[in-house]
């Protein structure tokens, strides 16, 4: 297997961006862009660069701001240990920000993010080895790659959010955080999604050695 995971709202509690834009961001952020984003009008690396342009704080700012706030979901460290115990190749990826997947991830968890550099203010990019046909889907492209890395594994992803439904129809086997946006679009699109509140769930779903 090839596991895939989200972090924002997956592996964290709670959406890191989120709180950054509440604290830091355009008021209006949440009338001006949930309503295109949600409707599927705008791909999630343009809102992020468009959403974090006016913010100035740096990352250390930004990190103990957040860092307190922020709290990993149950069974993560022993999801690891059992993708590691399995031979199972783990995967974060995520459209959040490079300098905030790096300090909340353990050092060994290898992730994909969006690139982001302070000059002046927040400059969020994709990746420049990350190279999209028209329409499609970072995450898509990721697990693309990840397949010619890992061929013939079946690939598991592992999410909650509205970014998550492209990437969740591409994968052999989807779990949805119970409750999510991502829970309730795989039920409305015909996907097949096991729910979990913790990742322990998800390990004895996947039927890990022990
Ligand atoms: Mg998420």
């Amino acid at each position: 297997m090839l596991i895939l995971c989200d972090f924002d709202g997956t592996i964290t509690e709670q959406d890191v961006t989120n709180l950054i834009w509440d604290r830091y961001g355009l008021p209006e952020w949440r009338e001006v862009l949930l309503p295109p984003y949600r409707a599927g009008q705008m791909a999630p690396p343009e809102l992020m660069a468009r959403w974090y342009a006016p913010i100035a704080a740096s990352a250390a700012e930004l990190l103990a701001f957040a860092r307190p706030q922020v709290s990993l979901r149950r069974g993560f460290d022993e999801l690891l240990a059992a993708c590691e115990r399995n031979g199972w190749p783990f995967r974060v990826v995520s459209q959040g920000l490079d300098w905030y997947l790096k300090d909340f991830l353990p050092p060994r968890v290898k992730f994909h993010g969006l690139r982001a550099e302070l000059r002046g203010t927040w400059q969020v990019s994709v990746p420049p080895e990350v190279n999209l046909k028209p329409g499609q889907d970072y995450k898509s492209w990721v697990l693309e790659g990840l397949r010619r890395e890992f061929p013939q594994r079946p690939a598991v992803f592992i999410g909650d959010g509205t970014n998550d439904l492209p990437i969740a129809r591409e994968a052999e086997r989807v779990f949805a955080v119970a409750g999510s946006t991502l829970e309730k679009l795989c039920a409305q699109h015909g996907i097949a999604a096991t729910s979990f509140a913790d990742f322990h769930q998800v390990i004895e779903a996947l039927g890990a050695a022990s």
